[in-house]
């Protein structure tokens, strides 16, 4: 789980949760505390560094989740060569720049140039299609939106965005890779004729999510997904002698249990709807790898998002309990707790709405597509002792809880995974 999240303050300003089948292969054979334990140890290594994004230490992490993959036997997404699904980011420097607007010269302050191309020259015929972003718009929410197209844009920015403007900047250190070119221009005239120049230098990381699927029996193409994110925060400043963060508890605890459903599900071998277990790269540095990874499927296809982040600690009700992030956002909560229903295990909603958790995860890239993607989390986030610190370490979790709350999850999402319940959509229109 994110400190905070650059965009949803950016965004805000303009404007890190028993048993199940009935069958030989119950959770309580599959998921054990043995098993979460071995697999904790290995990502909380200290030889994973700490996972941060673009390390050698985040690498050895997706090889290993790769091999669990593997040894479950499940598929590779949409029939790849790997479970790695890996992209490009870019960290674009602006060396220099001219432009002219219907024959006045362009102040450089007032244009913002996206693009992946060391050398861009581009004109009015061109063919750019052009798009405003008018007063009383969500400039960064429509940015974001803008860039994630796949055609090149000249956007007129209405001049009422003056002070706000320099924000697109902010949101130029780190692009996808892209074949194409966005250009912001800040003016009152709805440009007819225009030249603009732009040369760049980049430094370029290579990132992975790691997924695999486990295809539906009857409903293929609806999907069911599991997720955590195995990046966090990698070496920092020594405390008391320690440098390393090993994010045990944020997210070797997520990934542990997308590791361990699926294993679960492939030995169930009864789930009617495609399961995606994915464990998501670039969490901790703004979610990179679940914007990635949402890009890859159609968000009407996926019926539900479990996200899993940091349930190694027991939440402030005790053991055998979690909360859901956005739990009123759609029914998938309460779905959840019916399929609990004559168990020990509970689910709150989010105690700390206050900290806008439900935005600060991989599930929000989701639900802002309609998706009903939440968070369970058991995480005290008014009095996690470790959270963010090189002293989240394994020996601050507890294995048995947490394999208890594995097992939760996996009960309580049978009927979802069965087909049989459908959770409602997010109001994509009521986030914030
Ligand atoms: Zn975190």
């Amino acid at each position: 789980m994110r400190l905070t999240f650059l965009f949803s303050i950016l965004i805000a300003t303009t404007s890190c949760f028993t048993q199940s089948a009935n069958k030989a292969n119950s959770a309580d054979q599959v998921i054990t505390s043995k098993e979460a334990l071995r697999i904790e140890t290995i990502l909380s290594s200290d030889s994973m560094e700490g996972r941060k994004t673009g390390t050698p230490g985040i690498d050895k992490a997706a090889t290993f989740i790769s091999n669990e993959f593997k040894k479950v036997g499940l598929k590779t997404f949409n029939n790849e060569q790997d479970y790695r699904q890996a992209f490009t980011m870019v960290k674009p420097k602006q060396v220099s720049f001219s432009g002219m607007l219907d024959g006045i010269a362009l102040d450089p302050k007032n244009v913002v140039v996206f693009t992946s191309a060391t050398e861009l020259k581009v004109d009015n015929k061109a063919g750019y299609k052009k798009v405003y972003i008018k007063p009383g718009a969500n400039l960064v929410r429509e940015a974001l939106e803008i860039i994630g197209q796949k055609e090149n844009r000249i956007i007129v920015v209405d001049t009422s965005f003056s002070k706000s403007f320099p924000i697109l900047l902010r949101v130029k250190r780190t692009l996808f890779k892209s074949p194409n070119n966005f250009i912001f221009v800040l003016t009152q005239t709805d440009p007819a004729v225009y030249n603009i120049t732009a040369t760049h230098e980049f430094e370029e990381q290579q990132l992975a999510n790691v997924v695999g699927v486990l295809p539906g029996k009857s409903k293929k193409n609806e999907y069911v997904i599991f997720s955590g994110h195995y990046d966090h925060l990698g070496i920092g400043k020594p405390a008391n002698g320690d440098s390393i963060f090993n994010g045990a508890n944020d997210d070797a605890a997520g990934t542990t249990a997308v590791i361990m459903l699926a294993r679960y599900y492939k030995a169930l071998g009864n789930n009617e709807r495609t399961l995606i277990f994915t464990t998501f790269t670039a969490e901790e540095i703004g979610g990179f790898g679940s914007q990635y990874f949402s890009r890859q499927l159609d968000p009407n296809k996926v019926v539900a998002m479990f996200n899993i982040e940091m349930i190694g600690t027991e939440s402030k009700w005790g053991k055998a309990s979690a909360y859901i992030t956005g739990y009123e956002k759609t029914n998938m909560g309460s779905i959840l707790e019916k399929n609990l229903a004559g168990s020990s295990f509970k689910f709150y909603p989010d105690p700390y709405t206050d900290q806008q958790l439900f935005y600060r995860s991989d599930n929000a890239t989701l639900a802002r597509l309609g998706v009903p993607a939440h968070t369970i989390s058991t995480s005290k986030m008014d009095n996690e002792p470790n959270y963010h610190k090189v002293t989240d370490e394994i020996g601050t979790l507890d294995m048995v809880n947490m394999a208890e709350i594995i097992k939760a999850i996996a009960t309580s999402a049978r009927s979802i995974v069965g087909g049989v319940d459908t959770p409602s959509r997010v109001k994509v229109d009521e986030l914030r």
